[in-house]
Order: structure tokens, then sequence, then C-alpha cells
């Protein structure tokens, strides 16, 4: 876990959980495992175990201590829906997430079906932003399973994009990142794939981000999509608060290097 974060739509991370096993072809480049895995027998590291799968129940209440309202982006090293992890384990995440609701969390799966049938039960609190990862034409049923889903906010990471998506549902959709793949022996994103979803997102109102066109130097390639930077947010899905004074003054907490727009809704 880390209060801060290079991952550009967040504030923080938090990982109840560590370690995963791969799904689909979006995962063969898991940045997450690549990580894991150096540390693998290093004794004390949080990752001795490498990528194997682990409950971290002494990370639980990590979001009670931050008093400041944050973006927690909830298991960017695993994936809270896998089979591995007892039902029991993730209500007590969702219970944490429901007792700060000065946080928003930004909750992401691979695992769609059993993401819509756990939180289908326990309920989905309002600062919970339920998302997950479609890469090609092939998991489009995954936004299906999300739309069943009660959330105040649904979101599509389709990164790293690795196909055309021609019939990308976005019903009941209110956010979208796009990404290609980074790093040593990223596979190719085509630009056409990458305008097809944003004007998708025009046509429908959905606010689209523009994550990177990626590839071995991504710095190079930046995020510039036809002139222009996409860094568009959900609007109205809650503000940052404290966790004693329910108001704006968290908001804009980021680690800086995106500064992400939030629309304040006091009901938080
Ligand atoms: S589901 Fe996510 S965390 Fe798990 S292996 Fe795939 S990319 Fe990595």
């Amino acid at each position: 876990m880390s209060e801060k974060t290079s991952i550009e739509w967040t504030d923080a991370t938090w990982n109840p959980v560590r370690g995963c096993a791969k799904v689909s072809p979006g995962c063969k480049h898991c940045y997450a495992e690549t990580f894991a895995e150096r540390f693998r027998g290093v004794p004390g590291s949080p990752y001795e175990q490498g990528f194997d799968l682990r409950l971290v129940p002494g990370l639980i209440d990590l979001p009670r201590q931050w008093k400041r309202g944050r973006r927690i982006f909830v298991n960017s090293m695993s994936d809270l829906f896998q089979d591995g992890v007892p039902e029991e384990y993730i209500a007590r995440v969702v219970e944490v997430m429901r007792e700060t609701p000065h946080h928003q969390y930004q909750l992401l799966t691979k695992r769609s079906a059993r993401m819509a049938d756990v939180l289908g039960k326990s309920g989905v609190p309002d600062n919970v932003w339920c998302g997950v990862s479609v890469e090609t034409a092939s998991y489009v049923e995954r936004a299906t399973d999300l739309a069943q889903l009660p959330a105040r906010l649904r979101f599509l990471s389709i990164e790293p994009l690795l196909g055309p998506i021609p019939d990308l549902p976005l019903t009941g959709i209110g956010w979208v990142i796009v990404g290609g793949e980074s790093g040593h022996g990223a596979r190719p994103m085509d630009p056409s794939w990458v305008r097809a979803i944003r004007d998708r997102c025009l046509v429908a109102g959905v606010p689209f981000f523009f994550k990177q066109w990626g590839g071995v130097n991504k710095k190079k390639s930046g995020r510039v999509l036809d002139g222009r930077t996409w860094d568009e947010m959900p609007g109205a899905v809650g503000a940052l608060g404290t966790a004693t004074v329910s108001d704006a003054a968290g908001i804009g907490s980021s680690s800086g290097k995106v500064r992400l727009r939030i629309i304040v809704d006091m009901q938080f």
C-alpha cells in the first residue's frame, strides 16, 4: 500500500490482498507480477512469496488512519475478487470502505461475475467506484456484468487495449480509461481503436481519460491524442472530506502529476 502512487487517476493505493493469477490476455505483462517477483525469497519483504496470493489482514484498517480524503485504488497489486479470496474477507474490505465515507474508492477487477455476485449481495457503498478491465472485444461481457451492480459510479479500464472493440457497451458506464501497453515486449495499439472508443464516449457523454500510447518508451510516445490530452473524470460522484469534517477541504490531495477534476457533491 502507499499514500503515493504513480497511477495517474488515483491518489493512493491500498492492498489488503497481494498476488494474483492470470485470467486473460491483458494479464500477460502484469506490472504487479513483475514487481512482486523481484522480491520473491527476500526475507522480510512484503513480496517474499512473490506474486502468490496472500491475504494481508493487518492492512485492512489502513484507510481509517488516513484522515484526509483520498481517491484510493483498491488492490493495485492484486484482484480482490479472485476465487482464493473468501467472501467474508471481501465483506470486511467493503465494510472499511463503507465506514470511511471521506474517501472515494476505486475498485477494479477482471473477475466481473464474482464482483457482481458478491457486491450484489452486500450492496455497494456510495463512495465506491466499481470498474472492470476490458482488453479486447472478447471480454465485453465484463462490462455487462458491471452494469448489473447498483454502484453510484461504474467505470471501464481499457488497458492495455489489445484490439478493436467496436461494440463497447456504455450503458450505465460513467467513466472510461484507455491506455496502451508499455515496457519491454509491449503489444502495439492501433490509434483507430482508441479513436473509435473516444468517439463512442463523446456521443454517449461518457468522460474519457486517455492514459498513454505506451510502447517501449512510454515517455516518448506520450499521451496526446489528436492534438490534445484527454483527462476527463466523472463529475458529481462525491467530495473527498476528512474523517471528522465532511466538506471539500480534502479535494486536490493528488500526488501531483495530473491535477484531476472532481465536482463537489455536498451529499458526502
Ligand atoms: S488480474 Fe490484474 S493483478 Fe491479476 S494477473 Fe491479471 S493483470 Fe495482474
